[in-house]
């Protein structure tokens, strides 16, 4: 990939921005700048190309639950957390209570809608809720190999007071018996990892950390092989919300979304990871502009998920 490609990309997506919104639902993100766009990729050498606006902090929103969800595999194994959650596309919002109330379990269908996550949030161990957001935090601090990376307090308080739909998924699940502990404590874990601050070039080293199966561009394996497979195929069939199917077939590689205007998309078959950022979103809160960016460049590449 040459840099003036990138550029290019960078520049002929930017007309796709106006065809989107940023997401008001969460003051804070609604004052974010509809016209950033950046993006980032990281290969497995070290090497890494960017352009665009790409050292600008984002909120990582719902691309914290890979994170997530592969913390709490490392904490609980693979057995357990899928007790507590399906691995099957909604087909649904990220927010619907749809599934919880129509499935015969009361389960969350993935960990990657909200209810889902919600969840997999509740599996993190810890002392309290501080000690857990602490230990994602050093977690995704350690797969991004940025240690820079903070919460942003502003989006947090932000989530936590207009959080209500996330509290009703909470407290229905609470309410079936099948989410257990404090859902105010178990919000404050994933309102938090939800408002940690990112930048295309770490969540780029993150799509490249599972795209590598899980191992450090040092060499050094944090988890194994077969968690980075799980999150993999989750991000495929469930990342991308309502449009995961659309976006498989369009642009052939798997893609993780965020309501902050992230995408990552993990491309094992060429040991690297892509990053976007453009906050403009499209209906089903994805980014509009960082989905043109990643189709140019998987075509670009030649980028297959098979
Ligand atoms: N914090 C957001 C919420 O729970 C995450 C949603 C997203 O990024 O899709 O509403």
């Amino acid at each position: 990939m040459k840099q003036d490609f990138l550029d290019d990309a960078v520049k002929r997506n930017r007309g796709l921005i106006s065809q989107g919104v940023v997401a008001t639902y969460i003051p804070e993100l609604a004052k974010v700048d509809k016209n950033y766009l950046g993006v980032t990729i990281a290969y497995a050498d070290g090497t890494i190309l960017s352009s665009g606006d790409t050292k600008i902090r984002f909120a990582i929103e719902s691309i914290s639950k890979t994170v997530v969800l592969a913390l709490a595999l490392l904490d609980n194994g693979e057995e357990e957390v899928f007790k507590h959650v399906h691995k099957e596309p909604s087909g649904d919002a990220f927010n619907s209570i749809k599934k919880l109330e129509t499935e015969p379990d009361h389960l969350p269908r993935n960990p990657f809608i909200n209810a889902g996550a919600i969840m997999t949030a509740s599996l993190i161990k810890g002392k309290d809720p501080v000690d857990k957001f602490n230990r994602v935090l050093e977690f995704m601090r350690l797969i991004s190999e940025d240690k820079t990376l903070e919460l942003g307090e502003d989006i947090y308080l932000s989530e936590k007071k207009t959080g209500d739909t996330n509290r009703g998924l909470a407290y229905y699940m609470k309410g079936q018996g099948v989410l257990t502990g404090e859902v105010e404590d178990i919000l404050d874990v994933y309102f938090k990892q939800c408002s940690i601050y990112v930048t295309t070039e770490s969540l780029a080293k993150i799509a490249l950390f599972f795209a590598n199966g899980g191992i450090l561009s040092t060499g050094e394996r944090i988890i194994p092989k077969k968690y980075a497979q799980i999150v993999n195929g989750l991000i495929a069939t469930c990342g991308m919300y309502d449009q995961s199917g659309e976006y498989l077939d369009n642009i052939g590689i798997p893609g993780k979304s965020g309501v902050g205007g992230g995408i990552i998309s993990p491309v094992s078959s060429k040991k690297l990871g892509v990053a976007v950022f453009g906050p403009a979103l499209d209906e089903q809160g994805n980014s509009v502009a960082g989905i043109g960016i990643m189709k140019d460049i998987s075509k670009e590449l030649d980028l297959d998920m098979f």
